[in-house]
């Protein structure tokens, strides 16, 4: 006959039906002697992931509940949750709490050991842990009813152990016009339409940044998920988040639907059926250490042993000294071009660096709007092809006029937002040759992005197909793609 649980037990079995989740019911069970008490810290992807504290004492488990898991720094105390009091026998459970019971969620052992009590009253326990992972002073202390904090009194277990730094400017690419000559000394990998984020990872939670700093996690709730799946481990990755069209390719027109919406329910709508997707292609850092100074391909061997793998993530892999065949795959996904990243090369952040370049299928180029020519035939009275330019040492050049590529929103969202600007001069202070007669102008503060296939002599851009508004860089700041050199 197995003995009635514990009294401490009671709101443990209380929020249990046995007979549906495989946790321990509690019945007594005679504990193994040992010479230390034991703990373990369990890992819960419950409804919000987090990491179960258990201390055997007196026959139960005393437990917290901690969202951000065990800190691995005394420099940062964690909110730890007390909770009612488990059985022992709970100590060594994992498995999957059913679907519709308490805590429903895969549980996992994070860790497990045995420790020394320094001290334990109703409000403060100290211990030291000696666990596969953890070893160490810790202390918790009540702050206010259930919560309580835990803070790890000893140094990080690991000497070298670097704060993870929260605000990283990814480092960008020159434009070249064709694959470099040492192909062999490179990594290809494909450019991403999409918009750039690097991704910082601690406690299962992430926080997303765009090129500008600006926090944009709210934006893309499907990819909280890669937190969750990080666990406990400690990283920052670089990366492009993307929407696919029709035709499975990465789309900025499809991700434009997206990138504006700041309210929670039109994100949740939106998600539906313009789901994003997040491209990683580099590790920054790593469980307490910058990989920054790394090599590009330690950087990768690094970031590929993360095994990284979503349904709203992935990293694709990288060709070394490839280049031709990468630029051949890239052209027949109709994908935007290449990017060609020195194998040796470390990450430089914030700079522009010609250890990373970008060869595009098509030139693109962001383009201020300047102003617009009515249409003719089926697009009379509407717009028919838009004024564009950029900026050239103070001046703003007009680089000829854009008249394909449009679609019915894309008009409409133009003759609403030009409707305002218009003013009576031309905007363009050079213009060689001249904006078209009859032409409508505007004060140039829209900023479109366009496809073309050449720049003449002049500054003009030969076959110009318009592919969007861009709402996240200001008129002032177009100016020509610029060419390097050829390696
Ligand atoms: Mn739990």
């Amino acid at each position: 006959m197995p003995r009635p649980p514990a009294p401490q037990l009671a709101e443990y079995a209380k929020k249990r039906d046995f007979k549906k989740t495989p946790e321990p019911s509690g019945e007594a069970k005679k504990a193994k002697p040992t010479k230390l008490p034991r703990f373990v810290v369990q890992q819960h992807h419950a409804t919000r992931l987090h990491w179960d504290f258990r201390l055997e004492r007196d026959g139960v488990l005393v437990s917290w509940a901690v969202p951000r898991g065990i800190p691995p720094d005394p420099k940062q105390n964690h909110l730890a949750v007390h909770v009612e009091d488990h059985p022992l026998s709970y100590i060594d459970f994992h498995g999957e709490i059913p679907e519709g019971s308490y805590g429903a969620g895969r549980v996992t052992i994070w860790d497990e050991g045995t420790y020394e009590t320094l001290k334990w009253s109703d409000r403060e326990v100290m211990v030291v842990l000696h666990g596969k992972r953890v070893q160490g002073r810790y202390v918790l202390f009540q702050t206010r009813g259930k919560d309580w904090m835990i803070h790890r009194m000893d140094p990080p277990q690991d000497p070298g152990r670097e704060p993870m730094p929260d605000r990283i400017v990814p480092m960008t690419a020159k434009l070249a016009p064709d694959l470099p000559r040492d192909q062999e000394r490179y990594g290809f990998e494909y450019k991403w339409d999409g918009i750039r984020a690097v991704a910082y990872l601690s406690g299962g939670r992430l926080r997303l940044l765009s090129r500008s700093l600006e926090d944009v996690t709210f934006r893309y709730p499907e990819l909280r998920a890669l937190g969750e799946a990080v666990g406990a481990q400690e990283m920052i990755l670089d990366g492009e988040v993307i929407a696919v069209n029709e035709k499975g390719r990465p789309s900025f027109e499809r991700l434009q639907e997206r990138m504006g919406l700041v309210n929670e329910r039109d994100i949740k709508r939106k998600m539906q059926t313009v789901p994003v997707a997040y491209v990683i292609f580099d590790l920054l850092f790593l469980d307490g250490h910058p990989t920054m100074p790394l090599a590009y391909t330690e950087r990768r061997r690094l970031l590929e042993g993360l095994q990284l793998k979503g349904k709203f993530w992935q990293v694709p892999p990288y060709q070394a000294g490839e280049g031709e065949t990468m630029r051949e795959a890239s052209r027949k996904l109709e994908m935007e071009g290449i990017m060609a990243k020195r194998l040796d090369s470390a990450y430089h952040p914030a700079r522009r660096s010609d250890a990373w370049l970008k060869i595009k299928n098509h030139l693109r180029q962001e383009v201020v709007i300047g102003g617009w020519l009515p249409g003719e035939g089926h697009r009379e009275g509407r717009i028919g092809s838009l004024l564009i330019g950029y900026h050239r040492n103070g001046d703003l050049v007009y680089a000829g006029k854009v008249g394909t590529g449009f679609t019915d929103r894309m008009l409409e969202e133009l003759e609403a937002k030009l409707r305002p600007l218009r003013r009576d001069s031309s905007p363009f202070t050079t213009a060689e040759p001249p904006p078209p007669k009859g032409a409508i102008f505007s004060e140039p503060e829209l900023v479109g992005e366009v496809e073309f296939t050449e720049w003449t002599r002049t500054g003009q851009m030969r076959h110009p197909s318009f592919k969007g508004l861009r709402n996240d860089k200001p008129a002032k700041d177009v100016v020509r793609e610029q060419y390097i050199a050829s390696r």
